[in-house]
């Protein structure tokens, strides 16, 4: 367009001196404009825009269940426990997740290495992302690596997680979607078996326009940090080749492929004017983590499979002390410490969502007492169940609580009966005392057909506790 074509299309109709100044200066302006568009290279004019797909929850809710999930997860995988790699792997990410559009959000990146020969990365909502040696062990470079962690991020900078879930929850109810995002049952979430799984699967499996929407913004970031964005289609692409006839790994049927994705990301990189004149391949530093890494101990991969029924529990105890208290549990369930919480459960006693189907659960809840009040413990119990019930849909009091003595201290005994993970409905008996430490709750959980088989177990665990005086 040429400055005549502009000057004819501005308004002609004016004889104040007031608004022919106005005009001229209208007309200088669209002449810098004009410039100033030309002299904007291309590349960066060019290149796709990414417009997250709809979501119903905040990106706060993101920073949230991604937190909770990771933190989950880090009790139930084998981290490599390498700090050299794991701040490689934070330099390399937090430079590509710097070049990636968050619309303001700061999320709380962390990157962990994951000591798994499964080829996998995942990131949850939030930036929490965990990678395994596998995924390092199979990058032929750093660009390899860099475009997973790329195309991982870009799930994170769009949302998709919780895009995912806004999707999952429209068409199951807010029960069926929240019960699996923050624990199917009482016992609140425990993933076994890893995010993939169950309810973190809701966030982690994407669409195949997700897909290509994260290969497109990850090729951008590739560019933007000097990599070889080529490198974003290669890894795919030779991890489907490489698998062909084979087992897929995980990492392929959370990241379906779209199709194309050779070409998709070709012409991403047209749109940005071509590979990087200088692309960046590999770095020393790449080669000796990738070493460190092929070093590490191999550790076999997670628990065994969950098992529909849980063996007996078994007559001998073992005990565990915590600060608040002691008891003995069957020696043939496990502990699992989160947070707060502890809970004891038989192998199989545990939900592929990760929810308490067969054991006890046992928190020391910080709460308002009024010391005066006879009726505290009535109270606290009942703010307890109600915020229980906020994650649990399902839950109802089956019972009204009654006093009973544990450990000679007074108590709380209340029946509900919630959705059995395992199906059917589930009985679960809590028992609450107030203690110095916060009001603690013991809460037993099976499904209600089974309940009477573990009612001796439970009741010969809440003999054994004994409460820090
Ligand atoms: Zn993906």
């Amino acid at each position: 367009m040429t400055s005549n074509a502009l000057l004819r299309n501005l308004p002609q109709d004016c004889p104040h001196t007031v608004c022919a100044g106005r005009t001229l200066a209208a007309i200088r302006f669209a002449i810098i404009s004009v410039l100033a568009l030309m002299t904007v290279p291309e590349l960066s004019a060019q290149r796709s825009q990414l417009k997250p797909p709809w979501n119903m929850y905040s990106p706060q809710t993101d920073v949230q269940l991604g937190k909770r999930n990771a933190e989950i997860l880090e009790r139930h995988v084998i981290l490599c426990n390498d700090p050299k790699v794991d701040a490689y792997l934070t330099q390399l990410g937090l430079r590509l997740a710097a070049k990636l559009p968050t619309r303001g959000i700061q999320y709380p990146w962390e990157f962990h290495c994951v000591n798994s020969k499964e080829i996998n990365a995942f990131a949850l909502p939030g930036g929490f992302v965990f990678v395994n040696r596998g995924a390092i062990e199979v990058s032929d470079n750093e660009a390899q690596l860099a475009a997973v962690m790329a195309h991982e991020l870009s799930h994170v900078a769009l949302r998709h997680g919780t895009a995912q879930a806004s999707k999952a929850q429209l068409a199951q109810g807010a029960a069926g979607i929240f019960g699996g995002l923050f624990g199917g049952s009482a016992g609140g979430a425990l993933l076994t078996q890893g995010v993939a799984l169950g309810a973190g699967g809701v966030l982690l499996h994407y669409s195949r326009t997700d897909e290509t929407q994260a290969d497109v913004l990850g090729t951008q970031a590739l560019f933007d940090t000097g990599y070889d964005p080529r490198a974003m289609a290669q890894f795919f692409e030779k991890l489907e080749g490489e698998t062909k006839g084979k087992n897929p790994p995980q990492f392929l049927s959370d990241h379906p492929n779209p199709g194309n994705r050779v070409e998709r990301v070709d012409e991403e990189i047209d749109k940005l004017g071509g590979p990087p004149p200088d692309a960046k391949r590999d770095s020393s530093e790449f080669e000796a983590i990738k070493r460190e890494v092929m070093a590490l101990p191999v550790v076999k991969n997670g628990a065994p499979p969950v098992a529909a029924v849980p063996q007996p529990p078994s007559g001998n105890f073992v005990e565990y002390e915590a600060t608040a208290y002691r008891l003995k549990y069957p020696d043939n369930w496990k502990k699992y410490e989160e947070g707060g919480n502890t809970t004891f459960a038989p192998d199989g006693g545990i939900a592929q969502g990760g929810a308490l189907t067969y054991g006890m659960i046992v928190s020391v809840n910080q709460v308002k007492a009024d010391s005066n009040d006879p009726n505290a413990l009535e109270s606290v119990t009942q703010q307890f169940i109600q915020d229980l019930q906020k994650t649990n849909p399902g839950l109802r009091v089956a019972r009204n609580s009654g006093r009973v003595k544990l450990n000679g201290e007074p108590g709380l005994s209340t029946y509900l009966t919630n959705d059995s993970p395992a199906g059917g409905p589930e009985t679960d008996w809590l028992i609450t005392v107030l203690q110095p430490q916060g009001l603690v709750g013991f809460l037993c959980v099976a499904p209600q057909a089974a309940f009477s088989n573990y009612e001796k177990t439970f009741t010969s665990m809440l003999d054994t506790v004994r409460l820090a005086k």
